[in-house]
């Protein structure tokens, strides 16, 4: 049986946004028998830190979703991405890009009045696709620091999500390495979960937009790509994103203003229809009422005395 996963960035605490999208994946996982693995996204060295995967660990542990087999750190799986990466450039797929986030903003601006064919907003000009040796070495010889980017070719790719239904999208040249050397996420997620054995990724829905461009690295690479389930977010009083300033958003906040993770899990139960939102419930109770192919496809709002408790 394929397996589910969660796979969070130690960048900070988890928010209830994420712990919800968690319960989800936990939910997805089990309700279909397979297992529920956790896997660490540590790729950016700078960001990440060891207390937040604790903290992380902690929180799963604290609602109840157990997760199954070891830990795994994407930090640790670096020679299956380099070999990933080197296939990618063997089979002539990539090209360096010198450009700065500012120039490609600039461009990318400039060219908005123009059509820009099937492309989303904002997606890579194409700028260094074409670069000969000559400019490649100026560039080089300024200083530069080339990421490696994909050759899309402009590729439109569909597939049907779990939750959002039918998806088409089309891929930009996105980058697979970044200028500092490190492996990027759409490639490494890619290679995980193939490695994993990952048979459904269930993820927010901030998600969704990338997941053509790894249907595509799965496709480059041979893989059979996974389903994918991916789940409405959680919005703040204000309807914007939830963040950390919008008050009492992590596990720890609601725990300290006197909820107990079954009350925690309820909330989380009710925003998706599953139970009423003041009887503390258990993961195995809201297993019970819970079927994936009727997940709502409207973010959660969470209510103000939620995250200004009194
Ligand atoms: N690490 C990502 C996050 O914390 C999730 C990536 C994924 O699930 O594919 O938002």
């Amino acid at each position: 049986m394929p397996d589910g996963r969660f796979a969070p960035s130690p960048t900070g605490p988890l928010h209830l946004g994420n712990l919800r999208t968690a319960l989800l994946a936990w939910l997805f996982a089990r309700c279909d028998g397979s297992r529920f693995l956790l896997r660490i996204e540590d790729l950016d060295a700078a960001g990440s830190r060891s207390e937040h995967e604790a903290g992380a660990v902690a929180d799963l542990a604290t609602l109840g979703l157990e997760h199954d087999g070891p830990l795994v750190r994407q930090s640790e799986r670096r020679d299956a991405h380099e070999a990933a990466l080197a296939r990618l450039v063997a089979e002539g797929r990539t090209y360096p890009c010198y450009c700065t986030r500012r120039e490609i903003l600039a461009e990318v601006e400039a060219a908005v009045a123009a059509p820009h064919g099937p492309l989303p907003a904002g997606a890579y000009p194409g700028t260094c696709r074409d670069l000969d040796r000559r400019r490649r070495a100026e560039r080089e010889a300024a200083g530069r620091r080339p990421s490696l980017r994909l050759r899309a070719e402009g590729e439109v790719l569909s597939f049907r999500d779990r939750v959002a239904g039918e998806v088409t999208g089309a891929v930009d040249d996105f980058v697979i390495r970044r200028s500092d050397g490190t492996p990027a996420y759409n490639l490494v997620v890619v290679v995980d979960d193939h490695d994993q054995g990952i048979g459904e990724v269930v993820r927010g829905d901030d998600l969704l937009d990338s997941t053509p461009r790894q249907l595509l690295v799965a496709r480059l690479l041979g893989i059979d790509p996974p389903g994918h389930a991916h789940v409405p977010l959680v919005l703040g009083p204000d309807g914007e994103r939830l963040a950390k300033r919008h008050g009492s958003v992590t596990l720890a906040d609601q725990l300290a203003a006197g909820r107990t993770a079954p009350h925690v899990l309820a909330l989380f139960g009710a925003s998706l229809g599953l139970c009423p939102p003041d009887e503390p419930v258990t993961p195995t109770d809201l297993l019970a009422c819970f079927d994936p192919d009727r997940v709502v496809r409207e973010p959660w709002t969470l209510p103000d005395d939620l995250v200004h408790p009194s």
